[in-house]
């Protein structure tokens, strides 16, 4: 062991497809071949959108693709106890404060839009609710100075939280703990060092690691992957269809993934085992080869995914 440890953490909002089997190889790769552990945690606290049957579904289907994680499944649904703990602390040290802010306010009153869409928050609670309001959500004070961090892909990646963000919530309205807050606490738990995932998290790692420095936790080190988009620019999702991963063709979903992540993988693995296609890919991965653009448009595939 290298001290090196990965993780792969699906949301179980539906089956996996290709754009979740790219971010699974190339976090499984890259913790395998540095010696390191990798494991797999269900991201199942945003329980509305928790689709029934999904969780066993990807669990199924991750190991019909031979994948094999160290120790067990860690599910976020068991981690509340942890994330109110850790809101807490941020609250006693005067960096958590409530929220009575309705959607509709932020809107009409933000003066510039988020880095990853919506308005950033313009601090309407920071200095203590409205009277007569009762706090709907939590959220975290941030600052004017830049957060920064140098990716192992993207390269030097940086944010001013306040204007491209503004405080972010910890706690949602409905009193689910936000994906920001759960994934920090839970990677630095589980003693997580490395993060490789799809690049549309990349404008959320800033976020990530102003929390993890307002919790007095390491910093990770990061590679942001190209995302799979279909042929309109939009990327592989539920909401864009994307079709779910076949257990059947196992080694030749394998052998996609790998060529779409740079890895010259030959043609005939597609007819082997799956074991096969990983015996090939660990003997062979090669980070520099990697591509790092944001995303990658899988050519006249996009509509079946194939
Ligand atoms: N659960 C998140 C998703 O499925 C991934 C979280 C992460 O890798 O940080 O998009």
């Amino acid at each position: 062991m290298t001290g090196y440890r990965g993780r792969f953490a699906p949301s179980p909002t539906g089956p996996l497809h290709f754009g979740s089997l790219v971010a699974a190889v190339g976090s499984y790769l890259d913790a395998r071949c540095q010696g390191g552990e990798w494991l797999l945690r269900m991201e199942d606290v945003d329980t509305p959108r928790n689709v029934p049957g999904a969780a066993d579904d990807i669990l199924r289907t991750l190991e019909a693709f031979g994948f094999e994680w160290d120790g067990p499944v860690l599910w976020q649904s068991q981690r509340l106890d942890a994330y109110a703990a850790a809101l807490e602390h941020l609250r006693q040290a005067g960096l958590a404060y409530p929220c009575v802010c309705s959607r509709k306010e932020i809107t009409d009153s933000a003066m510039r839009p988020a880095v990853d869409g919506g308005p950033a928050y313009p601090g309407i609670c920071r200095a203590g609710l409205p009277s007569g309001r009762a706090a709907r959500a939590w959220r975290l004070r941030v600052t004017d100075e830049e957060t920064a961090f140098v990716d192992r892909l993207q390269g030097r990646q940086a944010q001013c939280l306040e204007s491209d963000v503004g405080d972010f919530v910890l706690r949602r309205a409905d009193g689910l703990f936000a994906y920001q807050l759960a994934v920090v606490v839970d990677d630095t738990w589980q003693g997580v060092t490395d993060i490789v995932r799809g690049a549309d998290l990349l404008a959320s790692t800033p976020r990530q690691i102003w929390l993890q420095r307002c919790l007095g936790y390491p910093q990770l080190r990061y590679a942001h992957l190209p995302v799979a988009a279909n042929a309109a620019g939009e990327k592989l999702s539920k909401q864009t269809r994307a079709p779910a991963l076949d257990s059947n063709r196992a080694a030749a979903e394998l052998l996609r993934a790998l060529r779409f992540l740079g890895q010259p993988a030959p043609a005939e693995l597609a007819s082997s085992r799956p074991a096969e296609v990983w015996t090939w890919a660990r003997q062979h991965w090669d980070f520099a080869a990697l591509p790092r653009q944001g995303s990658i448009a899988l050519a006249n595939q996009a509509d079946n995914g194939r």
